[in-house]
């Protein structure tokens, strides 16, 4: 039957073992001639949306995803069960600054796990701040007010991920230093690079025997108003009203299907991508189009009629957002199954052009990785350079599953990541495909080899 699909004479000819660089090459020609991966992005955000954990829309996703593997002839495909966090932003969510009788909006939206505030909000003065050391020697100062911290991302760094894990802490510790220290709220500047009307939501915590005090992210031009402002020398009041709260627990699913290896099916090779989004925008990039990659890489070794020697495994993982309990779950299967993982390779970098691989790994496994990466020349994706990997497949890594992370070009993520920005028209169906065909070629590499 899969003979029906190869495309190429050199993949035809049984008897001629055709070379990596043969295979990557079909698989780019078959992967830029179909861009499939695009119409599975199309279809997951225009028929179902962004897909909060726990709500009926991260459901639906599941249950699209497990068809979609249907569709494509994938095996044993499976869903595994796996509990997850279930917060609701609710109606209401807004600020304004409180000057005399005027009262100036602000753009904000509620960090996730966020607590509500009273129905009729809180008003307090405003204390602006730059790290969470600041917060704790103003110690006293912050006491009854709302803590803005305003750290932004540092506009220097080429890699723009780093510039995030540079100033997140502010959104996911945020709320819990500024509580220690008495205070009654927490607005922290927007993680983006981009100014503008925007909020961006994403992760925050509380913590036990601390007060849980209401934390919202204020967009970049609102945050650089509020700054300008502060620095006239006057006080300025805020009233922020929140209407988010937590739920109980939902019953949900990592999505999973493969293509059995020939020689040694024990062995296996992960590809994924995350399902679950924030529920801002279409969660396009994060991580639509993650997952659009893994089932395409994996639906165009099978058009091709390619079986590696090692499984290769697509995952969909759920709930990669606020709790990482699809990622924890699957690592923690494994450990039981007998089987044997070889590597993990997640996309969650956005859909964009792919500049090549990030390898966490000892030194050995990233020189073989790092020799794989002429089949990837082709199509411009051979950097190969050490740390990465992706949130959900971290967990396979601590258990010593060497993880690997597509980086693709990522000057614009973090303007739509998290936001109503986040929405399809700002993916390019060849970049997204250009993605998928990466990690069908790197994927079947190691499956092949080895590492
Ligand atoms: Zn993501």
């Amino acid at each position: 039957m899969l003979l029906l699909f190869f495309s190429s004479s050199v993949l035809a000819q049984p008897q001629s073992q055709p070379s990596i660089n043969e295979i990557s090459s079909e698989l780019a020609k078959k992967g830029l001639t179909g861009l499939h991966a695009f119409s599975l992005l199309s279809e997951l955000t225009g028929k179902i949306g962004n897909r909060l954990s726990g709500s009926p829309q991260a459901a639906k996703a599941v249950q699209w995803g497990n068809k979609a593997m249907m569709n494509m002839g994938f095996e044993n495909i499976r869903l595994e069960p796996v509990m997850v966090p279930h917060w609701v932003r609710g109606k209401t969510e807004r600020a304004a600054i409180i000057e005399g009788k005027k009262n100036t909006p602000l753009a904000i939206c509620a960090l996730g796990g966020s607590v509500a505030t009273p129905t009729k909000g809180i008003t307090a003065e405003v204390v602006e701040v730059h790290s969470l050391t600041e917060v704790r020697d103003l110690g006293n100062k912050v006491k009854g007010k709302i803590v803005f911290y305003n750290r932004p991302m540092d506009p220097t760094k080429l890699f723009t991920f780093e510039a995030y894990g540079g100033a997140v802490d502010q959104r996911t510790e945020g709320a819990v230093e500024a509580a220690k220290a008495g205070a009654v709220a927490a607005l922290v500047r927007s993680m983006s690079l981009a100014i503008d009307n925007v909020p961006h939501t994403g992760a925050m915590h509380y913590v036990d025997g601390v007060a849980e005090i209401p934390s919202a992210a204020v967009s970049t031009a609102g945050a650089d108003k509020l700054s300008a402002l502060l620095k006239s020398g006057k006080k300025v009041r805020l009233r922020l009203t929140l209407s988010c709260k937590t739920l109980p627990d939902n019953e949900s699913a990592n999505v999973m299907g493969e293509i059995r290896g020939s020689e040694r099916p024990n062995e296996v090779v992960v590809i994924g991508g995350h399902l679950d989004s924030w529920d801002k925008g279409q969660g396009a990039h994060d991580d639509g189009a993650g997952v659009a990659q893994s089932l395409e890489a994996l639906c165009l070794m099978r058009e091709l009629g390619l079986r590696p020697k090692r499984t290769i495994r697509c995952v969909l993982f759920m709930n990669e957002e606020n709790g990482l309990r699809g990622g924890k779950a699957y690592a923690e299967e494994k450990r039981s199954s007998g089987e044997r993982h070889i590597a993990a390779i997640e996309s969650d970098a956005g859909g964009f052009a792919p500049l090549g691989f990030g390898v966490s790994a000892d030194s050995a496994v990233f020189e073989k990785v790092k020799n794989m990466s002429g089949a990837l020349q082709e199509i411009g994706a051979d950097r190969i350079r050490k740390g990465g990997g992706g949130s959900d497949i971290s967990p396979l890594a601590s258990a010593g599953v060497p993880e690997i992370g597509l980086i693709p070009e990522n000057q614009r993520y973090f303007d739509y990541h998290h936001s109503d920005k986040d929405t399809i028209d700002k993916v390019n169906p060849r970049e997204l495909e250009l993605g998928a065909i990466a990690m069908a070629i790197l994927s079947y590499e190691i499956a092949q080899e080895g590492l």
